[in-house]
């Protein structure tokens, strides 16, 4: 059995391009301030191009990852102590969680009304069995499967006045298709509190760009982000990009977490109706959205329903676009999308 593990974080590359900074007097060319760390279990990046407020751009930097931290603290099924952990762990009694973690489940919720189900924060007991990140993930057993699908459905989850609690006691939240794109948000709004006028907050494939590309005349261009080449697990490559100057792109594909087991390759997007990872001929799907958070789980949920209704989804949605390459390597766009790729832009 040939079990390969792979985490990429080519999909979400960001192309820094040489930027001019507000600071220098001589109008030079600079480049952006940046960091990247390990939070929320993935890699994570963020750049800097201006910053017209008082403090230092490293200091502040340092912040936003510290509130990384704070939300993965927070949101993590994983974490001892976090808001999900112990209404995870609290034997169907009633929780008291701050006021974000009762917004995101109840978005979440809707989310899941939203998708008809295929969006499903109560996935914990299958996300834990299935253990993407573990050193040597193996398919759980069908009886294991049907098992932990008796204590799925997110109709489980009671938002009351005495705090939130599970209708079953084994069920289990998990908001990782979503908790990332959240901290997304928070991160933007920090770093423009601190008074930076230009970014690219990038979670593990969540990004949000803002304020557009300083160019040395004081002209502002979009940043460019990249867009994998999904097919091509080992050396994804990249295929086009999405330009814009602000909003958020988020990215959910088959080559981002996934072990391969017999011959068959195994991603960590799950079906709620079967257990399994989904299979709706999607390789990857890219959402552009004004927040990060409703990318995050429109990008999920896309993959999930396939091209077909998943575009249909997007197209309800104000200010929504997608990008899907199917497994054949087919590329579709949604209607607010007006130049494909390789360069695509919003119309
Ligand atoms: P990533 O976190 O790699 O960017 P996604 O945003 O698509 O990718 O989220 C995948 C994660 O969401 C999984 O690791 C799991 O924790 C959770 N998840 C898997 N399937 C579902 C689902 N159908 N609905 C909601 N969450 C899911
Ligand atoms: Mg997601």
């Amino acid at each position: 059995m040939g079990i390969l593990k792979k985490f990429s974080i080519i999909g979400i590359l960001c192309l820094l391009f040489v930027s001019g900074c507000q600071k220098n007097p001589k109008n030079e060319v600079l480049e952006p301030i940046s960091a990247t760390e390990f939070v929320f279990n993935t890699v994570s990046m963020i750049s800097v191009y201006e910053n017209k407020g008082e403090r230092d751009t490293e200091e502040i930097i340092n912040e936003a990852f510290d509130l990384c931290v704070y939300y993965d603290h927070l949101l993590s099924r994983m974490k001892e102590g976090s808001d999900i952990w112990n209404i995870n762990h609290s034997d169907g009694e009633a929780v008291t969680v701050s006021e974000e973690t009762k917004h995101l489940i109840d978005k979440s919720i809707n989310y899941g009304n939203l998708s008809e189900g295929a969006f499903d924060i109560s996935l914990g007991v299958l996300s834990s069995m299935w253990d993407f990140t573990a050193e040597n993930p193996s398919v759980p057993s069908g009886e294991k499967i049907k098992e932990a699908l008796s204590h799925t459905g997110y109709e489980k989850i009671v938002i009351s006045e005495d705090g939130i609690y599970l209708k079953d006691s084994a069920a289990q939240i998990d908001l990782g298709a979503i908790a990332k794109g959240y901290a997304a948000d928070k991160v933007k709004e920090f770093l423009i509190s601190e008074g930076i006028t230009s970014g690219i907050i990038n979670l593990g494939g969540n990004i949000v760009v803002f304020g557009g590309k300083p160019e040395g005349k004081g002209e502002k261009l979009p940043f460019d982000i990249a867009i994998s080449e999904p097919a091509k697990r080992e050396d994804a490559g990249v295929i086009g990009y999405f330009s814009l100057e602000e909003g958020s792109v988020v990215t959910s594909g088959n080559y981002e977490r996934y072990f391969e087991e017999d011959g068959k390759l195994y991603h960590h997007i799950l079906n709620p109706e079967t257990g399994y990872p989904a299979e709706s001929g999607v390789d990857s799907v890219t959402i552009y959205s004004e927040s990060s958070a409703d990318g995050d789980a429109l990008s999920t949920i896309c993959f999930i329903l396939g091209t077909e209704k998943g575009l249909e989804l997007i197209e309800s949605i104000d200010n929504t676009e997608a990008v899907f390459i199917d497994s054949e390597g087919e590329i579709f766009y949604s209607s607010g999308i007006e130049k494909e790729i390789p360069y695509t832009k919003l119309k």
